[in-house]
């Protein structure tokens, strides 16, 4: 179906392995069709999809009549359907808008409205008592508050990496450390993709390139697209903060941003942020002084009772923010281009969606592709997803293989059989931060200072390659330098 047979390597290439490009080539996997995914990073969810809130709005909160406000709301029932096979956690907490003063209090009505416009009608405005009932951290101050039951917590990394194996279990073919130079098109229209690693062909190119989307956009020949980063510092908060964030904490939005919240984390810590900053570079990444007294100052507004909890780590994502201040997804069929970009604050709940959206506007250009009903294989399970128990805690599975029970993160309770499972995945974890990604070792209060070091021995045993061939993300971030004693060598003639 589709397929012009030796014609092209692949009949669509995605470029962009994050959470839209992964999630649009499992959807496009369910015809017999030959998908590529072009990816710079050595991972997926190197981009975006690695920094952001981890929150499954319901997009209460987005403006009407957007093509956001539709596809978070699909995206976050799609989520509903899948994320049980998939793997991925959801966490209903909810979420609480808090006002802080009267004014805020005024502005919570129009929230209100907003959601039911957006079909999020079990909203609820709440008075002071229960907004502390429900958030005992709340600021006292609190005037009132406007609950939004079904806003929950997920895992970026592990959404991603799932709907990147199922892709790949089905036929998805992913080229990382690829990154796209040029764009070029034959005369037959189909296009031969430049990298750094050689040309890729394809009858069909889907930008999902996050913040480089406007750079493919234009050497495929579609101009107008402006994608400008928006900065977003964060702090994590250690598992004993936990306890006092049952549910998300929204401060009241303004028109630039969601604002800085609370939130619990699925692995059981709690996250402090975004800010939010138009930037001009979009390879800053670093988090700053400023960022995190904004995002903390912010955050303990909302929550002044987690003024004392310890900070294990922080970073800085990204947004794709687009100049058209919507979802830029467009198909064009004449020049066999679809455009998945501009997916700024919410694409991690709209991933889904997004997915189907591209697939109808091919199927309206007359792709002959199957319906989203048509059944996938499903990714091999893992023993272990976050916020659920650690396999050394299971006997039974310690019993039937002792390597559940060797821990190599004490942090986390990751052991070398949660490891292994990722390093003999569809896509196999080649790098410290895809071990991180898919098991949370290293991402516990220790961040990793009592565990690095054995972990390196066991990928280097398993795989079969030197400590020193090893690197944190890919060619450029070794994890060990040469040996001292060749250093002093040389050093002496
Ligand atoms: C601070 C912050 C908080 C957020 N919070 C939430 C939230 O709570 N909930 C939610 O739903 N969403 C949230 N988001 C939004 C969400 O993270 C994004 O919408 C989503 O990750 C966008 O995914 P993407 O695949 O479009 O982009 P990306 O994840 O950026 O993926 C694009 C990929 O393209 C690759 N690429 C780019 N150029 C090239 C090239 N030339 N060659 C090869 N590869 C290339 C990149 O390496 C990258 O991996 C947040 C975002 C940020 C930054």
């Amino acid at each position: 179906m589709g397929a012009i047979p030796g014609a092209c390597d692949y009949d669509y290439l995605i470029v962009g392995a994050g959470v839209i490009g992964c999630a649009i080539a499992r959807e496009l996997v369910r015809s017999p069709v030959r998908v590529g995914v072009v990816e710079q990073g050595w991972d997926v969810a190197e981009g975006a999809s690695k920094a952001n809130s981890s929150i499954l709005h319901t997009g209460f909160d987005a403006k009407p009549g957007t093509r956001e406000a539709r596809l978070v709301a699909e995206g976050w029932w799609l989520w509903q359907q899948e994320a049980p096979e998939l793997g991925v956690p959801i966490l209903r907490t909810g979420a609480v808008m808090l006002a802080l003063d009267e004014e805020q209090a005024q502005e919570l009505e129009r929230w209100r409205r907003n959601a039911f416009e957006n079909g999020v009608t079990d909203v609820e405005l709440l008075t002071r008592d229960r907004v502390l009932a429900l958030a005992p951290a709340a600021n006292p101050a609190v005037v009132r508050g406007l609950f939004v039951p079904r806003e929950s917590v997920t895992c970026t990394f592990t959404a991603t990496v799932a709907l990147a194996e199922q892709a790949a279990v089905n036929g998805t073919v992913f080229h990382f450390g690829h990154r796209v130079t040029g764009i070029e098109r034959s005369p037959d229209g189909s296009y031969r993709v430049l990298t750094d690693r050689g040309p890729l062909t394809a009858r069909w190119l889907i930008d999902a390139a996050g913040l480089w989307a406007d750079e493919i956009a234009r050497w495929a020949g579609a101009d107008g697209l402006v994608i400008t980063p928006r900065k977003g510092e964060f702090l994590v908060l250690d598992k004993s903060a936990r306890a006092k964030v049952p549910l998300i904490h929204l401060p009241v939005p303004t028109p630039i941003s969601k604002g800085i919240l609370v939130a619990p984390t699925a692995n059981g810590n709690v996250l402090l942020g975004p800010t939010a900053e138009d930037i001009g570079d979009k390879r800053d990444l670093s988090v700053t002084a400023s960022g995190l007294q904004r995002a903390r100052e912010g955050a303990l507004r909302l929550a002044p009772a987690l003024a004392d909890e310890p900070v294990i780590a922080t970073y800085a994502g990204l947004r794709p923010a687009s100049s058209a201040g919507d979802y830029v997804i467009e198909i064009h069929p004449r020049d066999r281009l679809v455009l998945a970009a501009g997916i700024r604050s919410t694409g991690l709940s709209s991933a889904l969606a997004v997915a189907r959206e591209v697939v109808r506007g091919l199927l309206e250009a007359g792709e002959p592709l199957a319906s989203s009903e048509s059944p996938l294989r499903p990714r091999p399970r893992r023993s272990w997803a976050p916020g659920q128990p650690r396999p050394c805690t299971r006997p039974e599975l310690v019993a039937a293989d002792p390597s559940y029970g060797r821990v190599l993160c004490l942090c986390e309770l990751v052991s070398e059989g949660e490891i292994r499972e990722a390093l003999r995945a569809p896509i196999p974890a080649t790098t410290l931060d895809a071990i991180k990604k898919r098991t949370w070792a290293m991402a516990g209060r220790c961040q990793g200072f009592y565990c690095t070091a054995a972990i390196l021995q066991f990928m280097s045993r398993e795989l079969r390659v030197p400590v020193s061939g090893l690197t944190k993300s890919g060619p450029g971030s070794p994890v060990a330098g040469p040996p001292v004693a060749s250093r002093g060598r040389r050093g002496h003639g």
